[in-house]
């Protein structure tokens, strides 16, 4: 399988940082709030939030007859019916079974992220046809989704029930009550979902070319690769032993971009160039930086020198050098994940840097390589996840959507209809400190303008990805 390396930048502590977050404070059990005034799936504490203490720490509290949910889900669905688009679109909350909302809001993103729905639905659809009973993490999301879509309302709530009980069951990290980081959780799902679907192109080559050809399968690999392939994620799959790396299946197509690292020896002018790929972009916040700075810094040159010192195999010695990443190969959909938690030293724990960080609803990417494929390519904002409270190991996770016309609010069970202004609210503080609101975007979800109409593409590849 091709596990991918989620990138990061920046940031010589992430590894330190990954390995406490997964265990993040168990304070978390005590205290977990969400920015609508409701503790994750906890019936009996929301009483609690009614304390003013908390109204103060919450920034707002939504009250319960804000919801669109029940009575007023008619009204949602006779505003969404004004959208011809959206006629086959259906808009289910996620009940939250204690703090899963780190996994709800993310599977709100991945819903509607089109290309993603429709292999999901596909796979299920060819997993009916084959009557194959098996349960994994990915025959649930998609018994999920298939649920969801085949509503006759197109507004309610549905649980996740089968997908959390297995979430749990497959990974004891995720196995507890705790608030997890949805970026985690994210990139566990795709990698698990691609290692899903290699595993059964695996099986399905073997049973169809008998025992022959399974040999030889284990042996093929890729000879060569820039990448070093490796996952830092202490909650993500392992890369196979047998470092092979299986062809590429229909997440890579949707997600994977490329990203190459150019290295300038500065003492013999030498630059060599590696290639990492990437599910999803992880990128350094600034205070008060547009995300296009952001991305920009992201693409900045660095000066290795002192101990940093770059090993130059030309000149067979520690030199300074020069670095920089450039995307070489954009994704069809890019998640950029603004990393917002951070260890901080001065503080001595993990802080979550709620700056204000404005993003824009069409993006350009502009650091590509000059070699750089799918150049020029626009996208659009089609969902984020945002993070709401203070800091990292107590809070909320919601999400917002595009759907055609309208901009949507999915708060757990919770689905509104927010107007496209509002998405401001989610870009984190102003300076000024006059938002009191801590909510800010944290996975972004874009679209390439050329994919939207994923499906034909997605057809045209179908050839060598059955599943
Ligand atoms: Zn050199």
């Amino acid at each position: 399988m091709v596990v991918v390396r989620r990138v990061r930048l920046g940031g010589r502590k992430e590894n330190e940082e990954m390995a406490s977050s997964s265990r993040l404070s168990l304070d978390r059990l005590s205290f977990i709030l969400c920015a609508g005034g409701r503790l994750c799936g906890d019936a009996s504490r929301r009483a609690s939030t009614k304390s003013a203490t908390l109204k103060r720490l919450l920034g707002y509290i939504r009250s319960p007859g804000d919801s669109k949910m029940g009575a007023n889900a008619s009204q949602l669905e006779k505003e969404l019916n004004s959208d011809h688009v959206l006629n086959n679109e259906h808009f289910y909350g996620l009940i939250n079974f204690g703090n899963t909302c780190y996994c709800n809001s993310v599977i709100q993103a991945l819903y509607f992220c089109r290309p993603f729905r429709e292999r999901i639905l596909q796979y299920k659809t060819q997993l009916k046809k084959s009557g194959n009973q098996k349960e994994n993490l990915l025959t649930c999301l998609a018994d999920l989704f298939h649920n969801i879509a085949n509503q006759k309302r197109r507004v309610g709530t549905i649980a996740p029930k089968r997908f959390i009980t297995k979430l749990k069951k497959e990974n004891e990290l995720f196995d507890n009550y705790m608030q997890q980081d949805a970026h985690e959780f994210l990139n566990y799902l795709l990698n698990t979902i691609s290692e899903t679907l290699s595993e059964e192109r695996r099986e399905n080559a073997t049973r169809q070319n008998g025992t022959l050809k399974k040999s030889t399968f284990l042996h093929s690999s890729n000879p060569v690769s820039c990448s070093n392939g490796v996952d830092t994620s202490p909650i993500g799959p392992k890369p196979s032993t047998s470092a092979s790396k299986s062809e590429p299946t229909w997440i890579h197509e949707i997600f994977m971009g490329t990203l190459t690292n150019e290295t300038r020896c500065l003492n013999c002018e030498t630059v060599s160039c590696k290639e990492e790929e990437f599910l999803d972009l992880s990128v350094d916040v600034e205070r008060d930086a547009s995300l296009t700075h952001c991305l920009r810094e992201f693409s900045a040159t660095e000066t290795l020198r002192g101990d940093q010192k770059y090993h130059c195999e030309n000149c067979c010695s520690k030199q300074e050098a020069q670095k920089r990443m450039r995307i070489r190969k954009a994704p069809p959909m890019l998640a950029l994940h603004l990393k917002r938690f951070k260890y901080l030293d001065n503080l001595g724990r993990h802080a979550k840097i709620s700056c204000r960080v404005p993003f824009p609803l069409e993006l350009r990417l502009f650091n590509l390589s000059d070699d750089a494929s799918g150049s020029d390519r626009l996208y659009d904002l089609v969902a984020a996840v945002v993070h709401c409270g203070s800091t990292p190991n107590r809070g909320h996770y919601i999400t917002v959507v595009k759907a055609s016309s309208f901009w949507l609010l999915f708060d757990d069970d919770i689905v509104d209809k927010i107007e496209p202004n509002t998405i401001e609210d989610f870009f984190g503080l102003s300076e000024s400190g006059v938002q009191k609101n801590s909510e800010s975007a944290y996975i972004l979800f874009y679209q390439a303008r050329d994919f939207a109409n994923g499906s034909t593409l997605l057809t045209a590849d179908a050839h060598h990805n059955s599943f």
